[in-house]
């Protein structure tokens, strides 16, 4: 039997997506197992020193230590890239390691990176923290104006760096005409797809050089384990990223591969259901009294609804609102009153999950972020945020309908 290496099989290439998501990236072991196995291992064996020795030169291609290869993240890395239409893949400990490592690897003192303004808090961190400590210059533009992407792209930049639909506005930015202008400015564009998902976008086929995501949330997909991945070419994951993946060790655990590998098997089968649900929750919440502002961009009342339909085949599966006028302290104590009347779905921070989830993102998620940068990033007092999950949709409907008598 063939010879087992670090590179899955080509086969998947010539193969649809759907296919792709069940049988990406297998190799299986001696034992012809179905189901991907699970590699528990740190280290492998060598059957002669002069083995270890050709490794280690490089000049044999095969797993060394799990810090930077294992058979069950291989699989799953294989899988990530074909889904994704990307040369290669790297898997990561979680969705922040993944950025982290997208952004470092290629960065250093003196370099200039251009972001969106509304970013997962960690993200918002890691750009307007943490580069800046290493010498690196970080500008924040609003991501739906291109005026201002276009002002900040005048000087050259290295790096640019954005997420849509944003969380938790749901805001769109215009993948292509953000990438032309980064592209003329010497940057690589790194997109955070998680909110969109493989599935419903695909920012590398609208100009991305790079895209990370958090397995953490879509992929896994159940609420079970947490997990990133970092998608580009051959020369970039190869070259840029495995020296610092390698070296600093953000690596994925092969039991959350695992636990990866069988999410994607159901990706598409989740994320179009609960997208399904999410349009249906955001047309209820439209039309109940209470609600003063439904944001999603599935609905012709989003401002980039159209932009919306260009680039995502669907509105996603986040839903976020608010409750009507109440600012300030009020605004908080109905967001409040509403999340504990509900008897079904969750207060939680996550998202992506089979179970509906939602959150307060002013005292939660963007809690750190300063009221008038959180006014900014129209964050108000009365927003919530619903991550819509798979159960019946009536008894979601009902549930809300809980909350805004709760109100
Ligand atoms: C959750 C999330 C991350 C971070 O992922 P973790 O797996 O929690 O580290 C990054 N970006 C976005 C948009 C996210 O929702």
């Amino acid at each position: 039997m063939a010879k087992k290496t670090q590179k899955g099989g080509t086969k998947g290439k010539t193969r649809r997506p759907r296919t792709n998501l069940i049988r990406g990236g297998v190799q299986r072991s001696n034992f012809q197992e179905t189901s991907e196995a699970l590699f528990l291992t740190s280290g492998y064996v060598y059957d002669r020193a002069e083995d270890a020795e050709a490794a280690f030169k490089q000049e044999i291609d095969r797993f060394m230590y799990s810090r930077f290869g294992n058979p069950t993240v291989a699989m799953f890395q294989d899988r990530m890239a074909l889904i994704e239409g990307a040369e290669a893949c790297w898997g990561t400990a979680t969705g922040m390691a993944a950025v982290t490592a997208a952004l470092l690897c290629q960065l250093k003192t003196g370099d200039r990176v251009v972001a969106a303004r509304a970013l997962f808090g960690s993200c918002q961190y890691v750009v307007t923290e943490i580069l800046p400590r290493f010498g690196i210059e970080s500008v924040i533009v609003d991501g739906d104006d291109l005026d201002q992407w276009k002002h900040a792209l005048a000087t050259p930049t290295q790096a640019v760096f954005l997420e849509t639909p944003s969380n938790p506005t749901l805001e769109i930015i215009d993948l292509p005409a953000v990438c032309e202008m980064a592209h003329k400015s010497g940057a690589k564009v790194i997109v955070d797809n998680v909110f969109a998902t493989p599935i419903l976008q695909k920012p590398m086929e609208l100009g991305a050089d790079i895209v990370t995501y958090s397995g953490t949330k879509h992929i896994d997909g159940q609420g079970r384990c947490m997990g990133g991945a970092v998608l580009g070419d051959a020369e970039f994951c190869e070259e840029i990223l495995k020296p610092f993946i390698r070296n600093t060790g953000p690596a994925l655990s092969p039991f959350n591969a695992w636990v990866l590998l069988k999410g994607l098997e159901t990706l598409e089968l989740r994320v179009e259901k609960q997208s399904e649900n999410a349009l249906e929750i955001a047309r209820f919440l439209e039309a109940q009294p209470g609600v003063s502002r439904v944001l999603y961009p599935g609905l012709k009342s989003h401002p980039q609804f159209d932009l919306a339909a260009c680039q995502m085949t669907s509105g996603g599966t986040m839903v976020s609102f608010e409750l009507g006028e109440a600012q300030g302290d009020d605004g908080k104590a109905t967001a409040f009153k509403f999340e504990n009347a509900l008897e079904i779905i969750d207060i939680s921070n996550n998202l992506g999950d089979t179970k509906s989830l939602i959150t307060h993102p002013p005292t939660t998620t963007h809690q750190r972020v300063e009221a008038d940068e959180r006014a900014r990033m129209g964050i108000r007092d009365n927003l919530l945020r619903i991550s819509v999950g798979l159960e019946d949709i009536d008894d979601l409907k009902e549930d809300l309908s809980r909350g805004l008598d709760g109100v």
